[in-house]
């Protein structure tokens, strides 16, 4: 049964940020797969050559991992290459980012700085460009399907990000930003680091020009912004992000094991960029309490439309309803600073799944949030899927000094999917892509 707030957030957004959303329009685009990489360059009104699974895979209420599982169910590795390649690709700018965390850091006070420091003429220009008038009709319109459906073809963000940096000459900085705010699927990694490698900053001096000939192509000739392009631009040049930035391994975490005494009552926090620890490898941990919070300090930092805002907690929402049917527990709703305490944690109920206690919703001030559901249920540790990069990952050093300042032990799991892959992601794409086949075999069998 659903909650009452998961239905009061879901009625804003065109699509339902549910697991079983995901499943059934992964499974309806499962007959696509074989004509993927023939149709997904056109972006076509309505058109079925892509999955439009983003969303859903940003916040894992499916994971790559699950995705490419179906996907190998009923195809070949290699009839269905270009379409797993595609879904690696977010593994890779995943992986990659967090061995860079500095290109990150770096986005964010490039960003302030522009945005503390902005000159009349450049404000005067972006916001042109914000508001979708710039004269460009396709850029134009973009804008606004950005804004009001928040999604984009993987084509039309490429010729975006292009007409951005390269035609009207804005930083790429902003246009990421606007990106974040919008995108249901806005994600750090995939987010920053494709920008960067339209700018031609990613692969040195090679960037992507959008062209109006190619445009008119793959949108079926509903544009043609012919003479209107900046189509002979030089990349951008280095801007230092990736010498400056110490190279940081990925830690491999610790085999899951069950919570020993001294670590009882042993609470599980699940943190938006992961909404699915039911499947993998916590799934058969016994938990005395489960908390699965967003917060609107963690939003307001990258200034999440109410669109975003919605579609982040309708997915908690169902995250939460989902884990006390699996934990056999009863959601309890948060709100703004409420952590209700409606019972006391002890040794004796891990495992015992009648008094599973699951919280769920937003919060106003996430860390506060979590150390108060943590006290609240008098817990010894909090355990989680360590969130990647990006703004939960930007909360997680305050939350772990909050934590350990309440004498509460800490333990966090990267799941096998990233450990595998993420430590390949040193160079280009290319050479991620080379071993993939190889670590699938061996990560699925
Ligand atoms: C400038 C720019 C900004 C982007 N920002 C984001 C972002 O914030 N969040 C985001 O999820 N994607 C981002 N992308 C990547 C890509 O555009 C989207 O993931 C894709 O368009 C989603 O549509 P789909 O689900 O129909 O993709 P499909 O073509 O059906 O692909 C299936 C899945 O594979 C993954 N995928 C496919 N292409 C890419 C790619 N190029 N990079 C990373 N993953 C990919 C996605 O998870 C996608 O859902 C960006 C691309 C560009 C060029």
């Amino acid at each position: 049964m659903k909650s009452s707030f998961q239905s009061s957030v879901v009625n804003t957004l065109a699509i339902t940020p549910t697991r079983d959303e995901a499943i059934a329009r992964l499974a309806a685009f499962m007959p696509n797969v074989s004509g993927y990489a023939k149709g997904r360059n056109f972006d076509r009104p309505g058109n079925q050559a892509v999955s439009e699974a983003s969303p859903f895979l940003r916040y894992r209420l499916v994971t790559e991992r699950e995705v490419v599982e179906s996907v190998l169910a009923e195809y070949s590795y290699e009839s269905a290459e270009k379409f797993i390649q595609e879904i690696c690709w977010r593994t890779y700018w995943k992986g990659y980012l967090e061995m860079r965390p500095g290109i990150w850091e770096r986005y964010k006070v490039d960003n302030q700085a522009l945005h503390d420091n902005l000159e009349v003429d450049l404000q005067n220009r972006l916001e042109k460009a914000r508001r979708g008038q710039t004269g460009i009709d396709c850029f134009d319109d973009w804008v606004q399907q950005l804004v009001t459906t928040g999604w984009l073809h993987n084509h039309t963000r490429m010729w975006f990000a292009s007409i951005w940096i390269f035609t009207l000459k804005l930083p790429w900085q902003a246009g990421a930003a606007l990106f974040l705010e919008h995108l249901l699927d806005g994600d750090a990694a995939s987010n920053t680091l494709s920008w960067r490698w339209v700018a031609g900053l990613h692969t040195r001096g090679k960037h992507y020009l959008a062209r109006a000939d190619n445009i008119n192509r793959y949108t079926d000739g509903r544009y043609n912004p012919q003479g209107l392009l900046n189509e002979s631009a030089a990349p951008l040049p280095p801007d230092g992000a990736f010498e400056s930035v110490p190279f940081a391994k990925v830690a491999l975490l610790r085999d899951v094991h069950l919570p020993s005494l001294s670590c009882c009552p042993a609470g599980l926090l699940v943190i938006p960029d992961d909404l699915t620890p039911e499947s993998g490898e916590l799934s058969e941990t016994p938990f005395s309490s489960i908390c699965v919070l967003s917060g609107n300090d963690v939003m307001d930092s990258f200034n999440a439309s109410p669109k975003v805002r919605a579609f982040c907690e309708g997915a908690v929402a169902d995250s939460a309803d989902r884990l006390a049917a699996h934990w056999d527990g009863k959601v309890t709703e948060c709100q703004g600073e409420v952590i209700p305490t409606v019972g006391r944690a002890s040794p004796d109920n891990v495992g015992r799944r009648e008094r599973m206690r699951v919280y769920g919703g937003s919060v106003n001030c996430w860390v506060d949030g979590v150390v108060t559901w943590a006290r609240n249920e008098h817990l010894k540790s909090v355990w989680y899927l360590r969130p990647p990069v990006g703004p939960w990952g930007d909360a997680m050093d305050d939350l772990r000094s909050a934590l350990k300042a309440q004498g509460i032990k800490v333990f966090e799991y990267r799941r096998r999917w990233d450990s595998l892959h993420w430590p390949h992601a040193t160079a280009g794409y290319f050479r991620f892509k080379d071993g993939l086949q190889d670590r699938l075999n061996r990560l699925l069998g």
